[in-house]
């Protein structure tokens, strides 16, 4: 396979990025049958937009923000995925976060391409208000390349629904109609689906009893340790305590707790939103004891979840992990160097791409009714989830099985192969 020259330059900077390529190197040698043209177009994104985004501060001053957007493939239709605000975010990684989601919606069936967004920014320094400025600023800035058909962008690390309620109007305002079906994670009230917010936390869910089930352990006897207090982690945390499995270790971007015995969920939940915890961070909890952050991973538990960032499953810690099952929550927790190394494990992985979809299923079911106009009760979306779930674990689980796979590369495979093939059939053009 040859290199695209133009990787070197933009992208290859980036260690998540080079990550994506190198788990697309190792699909693409299980899928001989692909022209290596087709596999060399899907290393790069089809179309990057870097935007510097001017901001009023509330002090008077103006800030300029770097703004991403990437759209990895328009081969399946428009392009999907969140926008994410983090003080570190770049263009690589962006690109890698862009192709992970082309592969999501692929395992998924999905009629979408994988893209994402980013501002370089932290989300927690800065005012509603300020917030808000970025958003609009950032919308406009994008306009030419999104759209309903287009690209459809959802929430992220950093963003929520709110921010998608900016996007809309600022978009809406533009074309001069009320076009909800740009953005999904939007508000119930303004054409957001019923359980969007869930969706990803609970296709998590969906994905560990089907492991646990494989394993032959019930969740009642089985403890989890979660690292992310997100949306993500959150309602991970919160389906797991009400199914009976105890969380005992978690993780946010201020520290780590532990309580062997299990946390109340629902309590800690009402300290982290009391607004005297301005932070909303779970450190000071009272019924559990603070631990070091690099203790949490390696904590004895049946079930690890990382649902916060890349890279945090390494060589370095990969051999002393002490879980059974790791449900990838986040996008690219685990690299390829610690995958090698739980490959001679009895770790079962559930893949990023395939754990975390349940919120772009979501976000696809948002996207279907706002463009019917015709809106679906929460039954509705939540046995369609379930379904969309388990069918697309079985395949996961059956291609890996079959041929020998791993869990990773079995799902990477299925994805893959779905863009590569409506590549194939589509042509060249011109
Ligand atoms: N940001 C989410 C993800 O990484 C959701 C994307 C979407 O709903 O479009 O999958």
């Amino acid at each position: 396979m040859s290199t695209p020259v133009a990787a070197h330059n933009l992208f290859e900077n980036s260690e998540v990025f080079r990550m994506a390529c190198e788990q697309l190197r190792t699909v693409a040698a299980e899928l001989p049958e692909f022209d290596v043209g087709i596999i060399d177009r899907l290393m790069l994104p089809k179309r990057s937009l870097v935007v510097s985004v001017p901001v009023r501060m509330d002090s008077g001053k103006t800030q300029v923000f770097l703004g991403y957007r990437v759209q990895h493939s328009l081969t399946s239709g428009a392009s999907k995925g969140g926008l994410r605000y983090a003080p570190n975010v770049d263009i690589g990684e962006v690109a890698a976060l862009a192709m992970w989601m082309s592969w999501k919606c692929g395992i998924m069936g999905l009629p979408y391409g994988g893209a994402k967004g980013g501002i370089a920014c932290d989300p927690a320094k800065l005012s509603l208000g300020e917030k808000e400025r970025l958003t609009r600023r950032f919308t406009e800035e994008v306009l030419s390349i999104i759209g309903p058909r287009v690209d459809v962008m959802a929430p992220d690390m950093g963003t929520d629904e709110q921010t998608m309620a900016w996007i809309y109007d600022t978009y809406s305002m533009k074309i001069g109609y009320a076009c909800p079906e740009i953005v999904t994670g939007k508000p119930v009230e303004l054409g957001g689906c019923i359980g969007r917010r869930e969706a990803t936390g609970r296709g998590v869910v969906y994905c560990i009893l089907e492991a646990l089930k494989e394993l032959n352990l019930t969740p009642d006897t089985c403890t989890a340790v979660v690292q992310g207090y997100g949306n993500v982690g959150s309602v991970t945390c919160d389906e797991l305590h009400k199914l009976g499995l105890k969380v005992i270790a978690i993780g946010d971007r201020y520290g780590s707790i532990r309580n062997t015995h299990g946390i109340n969920i629902p309590a800690l939940q009402k300290y982290v939103l009391a607004p005297e915890n301005e932070r909303h961070t779970i450190v000071g909890y009272p019924k559990a004891e603070a631990i070091p952050d690099d203790e949490l991973l390696t904590t004895p538990c049946t079930v690890l979840i990382p649902a916060a960032t890349e890279r945090v499953i390494n060589k370095e810690n990969a051999g002393k992990l002490q879980c059974r099952v790791i449900a990838e929550g986040a996008n690219g927790p685990t690299t390829p160097e610690a995958d090698r190394i739980l490959a001679e494990t009895d770790v079962f992985i559930i893949p990023d791409v395939l754990c975390n979809a349940g919120g772009v299923t979501v976000s696809y079911f948002e996207w279907v009714q706002d463009l019917q106009q015709f809106m679906w009760d929460e039954d509705q979306v939540n046995s369609a989830l379930r379904k969309q779930m388990h069918k697309a674990y079985s395949k996961v689980r059956h291609k890996a099985l079959s041929r020998k796979l791993t869990m990773r590369t079995a799902a990477l495979s299925l994805g893959v192969e779905k863009v590569a093939n409506e590549k194939a059939k589509r042509g060249l053009f011109p």
